[in-house]
């Protein structure tokens, strides 16, 4: 008999899953269900290209008949609201039945509601969908006030987007720096020079206590009484796992579904990739929700090929891009506090590097405008080659262009 694999989930880790198991599998009943109506789309440009108007299409992952072609059952506008684990099935909103063999739970997260008075406010938006992003777009008009609640990397790229709409805008920190745990505070500091540089005004330590205005938002109350004046309030202050069903399934969950290397989860034949679940790598040292592009398509391909009975997927560095401004801002492998920081290039100019080294082993990089170096840097990470410091500081000559033996 073949194989049924449902997909909860048609977000990008949903349809590369099912890309990734149809290439495996051309006999398999592949059915992929989302409560979006649009066809399966790639989330970072919504802060980005299309905040600043361009065209919501190019972020489609594949057209409607490439569904077609590789017989997979799209079925948009579908809420699942139920996993029977046991008789192997899921209940769609409207009462209706699936049948699976395994069942691959996509759901992704949704914005962290920001909880004060007046956060209901019009004017008080967050930013998860194309609508989301269309909506806000509307908004950013040359002068509006926008006050960004949240100095993660969505809110600095909301914020930059709408400094280049024209907009005056504040963000608002509740910690005393921004991105701490990111590199040990490194790229955050470097972040918060970068927008005030661009007219950004970067408020760290701040609490928010409440928004103000009539229907309409006018102003952010803060603890020390004072206000900043508002047109537009955009809340990103983090994210929640979309991990109802796997919970009420009974599957082991902590903000995310628990899952190992090959992306299964406690409950039988029940997988789980992408934003929603939650892994422990040895990269990041312990169990993580990693809300990233390239998360996503790896814990599908590992999904996938768990699914198929093909070969496992080599564990990879995390890798996370931000696009800010002019700047191109890549984060790979990760850094642990007594890392030493190797500088490659000037850091005042647009192009330079920082890599965190032990042992004359790269542990983790950011690279600046300097994309160019991300495959032979994540190799090295991956591999753990012994490379000399002064060799990663000379910007001099080309880094690493031959993929060495690993030591
Ligand atoms: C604005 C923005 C900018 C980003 N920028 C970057 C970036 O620059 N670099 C980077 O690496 N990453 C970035 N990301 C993160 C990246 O987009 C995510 O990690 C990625 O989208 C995760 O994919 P996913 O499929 O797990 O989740 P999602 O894409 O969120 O898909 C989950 C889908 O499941 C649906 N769903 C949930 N519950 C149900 C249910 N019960 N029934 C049916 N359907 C359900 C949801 O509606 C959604 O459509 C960004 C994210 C956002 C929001």
């Amino acid at each position: 008999m073949t194989g049924r694999t449902v997909i909860v989930g048609a977000g990008q880790a949903g349809a590369r899953t099912a890309a990734a198991l149809r290439r495996l599998d051309q006999a398999r009943e592949i059915t992929l269900l989302g409560d979006e109506q649009a066809l399966p789309y790639e989330r970072p440009p919504l802060s980005k290209d299309v905040l600043n108007g361009g065209t919501p299409a190019k972020t489609t992952i594949f057209p409607l008949g490439w569904y077609e072609e590789q017989r997979i059952a799209l079925r948009a506008g579908v809420r699942v609201v139920g996993v029977d684990w046991r008789a192997k099935q899921v209940l769609l909103a409207h009462g209706e039945s699936l049948a699976y063999d395994d069942l691959v739970l996509a759901t992704g997260v949704r914005a962290r509601p920001l909880v004060v008075p007046g956060a209901n406010l019009d004017g008080v938006v967050t930013l998860r969908t194309i609508e989301d992003s269309l909506s806000l777009s509307g908004r950013l008009t040359g002068g509006a006030n926008v006050v960004v609640i949240g100095g993660g990397f969505l809110g600095l790229e909301v914020a930059a987007t709408a400094i280049a709409r024209k907009c005056a805008v504040t963000v608002l920190e509740y910690g005393n720096d921004l991105l701490p745990r990111i590199f040990g505070g490194f790229l955050g500091r470097y972040l918060s020079d970068l927008h005030r540089m661009h007219g950004v005004e970067v408020r760290t330590g701040v609490q928010v206590t409440g928004l103000e205005g009539d229907t309409v938002v006018e102003a952010v109350r803060l603890a020390d009484g004072t206000a900043v004046e508002a047109d537009v309030v955009v809340v990103a202050i983090g994210a929640t796992a979309n991990d109802e069903l796997a919970r009420a399934a009974g599957a082991d969950c902590d903000d995310g579904v628990l899952v190992d290397a090959h992306a299964r989860t406690s409950l039988p034949s029940i997988f789980a990739v992408g934003d929603v679940a939650r892994q422990r790598t040895h990269w990041l040292g312990e169990s993580v929700r990693v809300e990233s592009w390239e998360n996503a398509e790896v814990q599908a391909q590992a999904a996938a090929s768990a699914i198929a009975g093909a070969a496992p997927v080599a564990a990879a560095a995390p890798w996370f891009w931000t696009d800010q401004y002019d700047r191109n801002i890549q984060m790979l492998g990760n850094r642990v506090a007594d890392d030493i920081v190797v500088i490659r290039g000037d850091v005042t100019a647009p192009s330079w590097s920082a890599f965190f080294v032990a042992d004359n082993t790269i542990r983790g990089a950011v690279l600046i405008n300097a994309g160019r170096e991300r495959r032979n840097v994540k190799r090295l990470i991956e591999t753990r080659q012994r490379i000399d410091c002064a060799e990663i500081a000379d910007a001099g000559r080309p880094l690493f262009s031959q993929p060495r033996a690993q030591t």
